[in-house]
């Protein structure tokens, strides 16, 4: 069944993996969603542009947010939630259940959460490791990369194992963060968000760019880690 899923969406993804759910059932949370039903979650990442995240300094520049929102966010997310569906419907053909979480779509307003974590999903089936900065960091583009999940009782064999965090003694997100939202701790597996992430500090910021008129965008904490940078570049 891996098989047709990937030929479902042949070309479109950077990324892809197979999270068996069952031996941390209890541990993926969702807001609302009965997860039981769900045995394994499939992971989809596309990675940013460089060009893209490269505009993060750029930020109080309308034309450069824009282009962030544009191309980081609206864009990436259409065609995340396209292969989540096609993925879904080529599951449910072969008499499966299939449940695709839309992409960066938050689920819980005042949780500040989406219906089920893709960046856990991702970290389960061995794509990459949970930062200091909570991002799902891969080893092949870091943190420059947007994720979509598809929950499914349908038997798929999982495609690795959660990585151990690579973060080191590296605090240049913690550091970098203009509201200091991280407290520097690494990923501890049942450890909650909070330890690492006071996520109402972000949103806030983000507000307050609204309310000056400006584009809500930071993305300060994805550019600034040294994974996934090209070659030449230096922060
Ligand atoms: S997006 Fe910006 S404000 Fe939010 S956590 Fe990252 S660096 Fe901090
Ligand atoms: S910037 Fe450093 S500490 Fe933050 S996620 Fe990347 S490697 Fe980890």
């Amino acid at each position: 069944m891996e098989g047709s899923i990937r030929r479902s969406i042949s070309g479109e993804f950077d990324l892809f993996g197979v999270a068996d759910l069952r031996p941390v059932k209890g541990q993926v949370l969702s807001c609302g969603l009965d997860m039981r039903p769900y045995d394994f979650a499939i992971s989809i990442g596309i990675s940013l542009m460089y060009e893209i995240v490269d505009l993060v300094p750029k930020r109080d520049e309308r034309w450069a947010a824009i282009s962030y929102q544009t191309h980081a966010y609206d864009v990436v997310n259409d065609r995340l939630n396209g292969m989540t569906s096609r993925v879904a419907s080529v599951i449910q053909s072969a008499g499966y259940r299939a449940m695709p979480i839309s992409a960066s779509a938050n689920a819980d307003d005042k949780g500040l959460r989406g219906l089920v974590s893709h960046k856990m999903a991702a970290h389960l089936a061995g794509l990459g490791w949970i930062g200091k900065s909570c991002l799902l960091v891969t080893p092949e583009r870091g943190p420059r990369m947007r994720f979509a999940t598809v929950l499914t009782n349908a038997p798929l064999k999982s495609s690795g194992r959660p990585m151990d965090p690579r973060c080191g003694d590296c605090m240049s997100c913690v550091n970098a963060c203009p509201v200091s939202a991280f407290t520097g701790r690494n990923y501890v597996d049942g450890e909650p968000r909070e330890a690492r992430f006071d996520a109402y500090k972000c949103d806030r910021y983000l507000m307050q760019m609204e309310t000056q008129g400006k584009i809500r965008m930071c993305g300060v904490c994805l550019y600034t880690c040294p994974h996934g940078r090209k070659k030449d570049d230096t922060v």
